[in-house]
């Protein structure tokens, strides 16, 4: 008897909290709380679950799962700023769901706090091996949970800082060069996985040489933020992409789209460009222009992205040499039409 009264506790409380804080954690989800960090809770122990919801519901936003594939599948769905990962579970443990997490690219990112009953020195020691970034042992107290969740938020939140400042160029805003890198090479590969067109496209400023002479080298930075940020605010579906490739050079990949839609928009930027009647040097031309050269093609296995990038290279090389501010374009789906 001895041994099972702690379950019946358990339950009996576990049923009281249930019923008594059920309209709360409704009202909780309801408003959806748009600032708050998501945090995930995965626990077997509905009592667990709701003594935990119970300590950080009003700092956080709060999403729960009892077994590691419902929290996998939670994850799939939403962005956390942290997991409280139980260790002892039926089917998957916490331990083997943290190797998982850490083995995904888009979840190894996220921190985890093993919270478990099992004290001893060697579980603690696995959990921080697998990458576990706090380790909380039962019975623990409200105070030091909030505190180390407190922290390892903040951690998170300027780790995020500091990425996205790494990923975006100083004087424009936009995607910088390190951030086209990784995003070409991953678009790209997706690319050839889903058989999407892939357009790739280089932009320069025309004669910016002569701009920076005449008006100087700040005005120029101005005049390079004015044009990255317009073409910018042209760019902004999730299928497309715009970076500073470096100096007066742009880079801009549209995913989805044929070569002579992806020529089109791209022609809607140059004249874009065009209209903020940035004043050139009057010999050059009335206002600052951008040329602009792409390729759209869809990739295959094998097909090595830097080729189609020097093709837009070539072809922003023949909108130069054909008189500046134009748009030309190669369509190398062309042959691939009756395939
Ligand atoms: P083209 O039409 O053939 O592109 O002529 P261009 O004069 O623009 O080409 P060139 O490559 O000779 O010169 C590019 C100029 O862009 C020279 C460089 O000083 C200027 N530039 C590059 N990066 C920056 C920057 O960050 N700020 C400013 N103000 N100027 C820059
Ligand atoms: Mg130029
Ligand atoms: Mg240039």
């Amino acid at each position: 008897m001895a041994f099972f009264f702690p379950f019946y506790i358990e339950f009996l409380v576990g049923l009281w909290y249930a019923i008594n804080r059920s309209w709360e954690y409704a009202s909780t989800q309801a408003c959806g709380s748009v600032d708050m960090e998501k945090i995930l809770i995965i626990d077997d122990s509905n009592l667990q679950i709701t003594y935990l919801r119970d300590i950080l519901s009003e700092e956080y936003e709060i999403t729960t799962a009892t077994t590691a594939k419902e929290g996998l599948a939670c994850i799939k769905e939403d962005n956390f700023s942290l997991i409280l990962l139980d260790a002892v579970m039926p089917d998957i443990d916490g331990f083997t769901m943290l190797k998982i997490l850490q083995e995904e690219l888009i979840t190894q990112h996220i921190p985890v706090i093993m919270i478990t009953a099992l004290s001893d020195i060697k579980h603690e020691e696995r959990g921080f091996m697998l990458g576990a970034v706090d380790y909380i042992t039962k019975p623990f107290h409200p105070s030091i949970v909030k505190a180390r969740v407190r922290t390892h938020i903040k951690l998170y939140q300027y780790r995020i800082q500091i990425e996205r400042q790494s990923m975006s160029d100083q004087l424009t805003g936009v995607a910088n060069r390190r951030r086209y890198d990784e995003y070409s090479g991953k678009k790209w590969a997706e690319a050839i996985r889903f058989k999407h067109m892939f357009s790739v496209c280089m932009m320069d400023i025309d004669k910016f040489k002569v701009y920076n002479d005449v008006f100087g080298h700040p005005a120029g930075d101005v005049a390079i933020t004015s044009v990255a940020k317009t073409v910018s605010s042209y760019l902004q579906r999730s299928t497309d992409f715009f970076a500073r490739y470096g100096g007066e050079e742009f880079v801009a990949i549209l995913v989805g789209c044929d070569a002579a839609c992806a020529r089109d928009y791209m022609e809607k930027v140059r004249k874009a460009v065009e209209d903020l009647h940035i004043p050139h040097s009057p010999e050059i031309s009335p206002w600052v222009t951008v040329s602009i050269g792409g390729v759209t093609v869809t990739p295959k296995q094998g097909d090595d992205y830097d080729k189609y990038l020097k093709i837009a290279d070539t072809m922003l090389y023949d909108a130069k040499r054909l008189g500046r501010n134009r748009v030309e374009w190669a369509d190398e789906t062309a042959g691939e039409k009756g395939e």
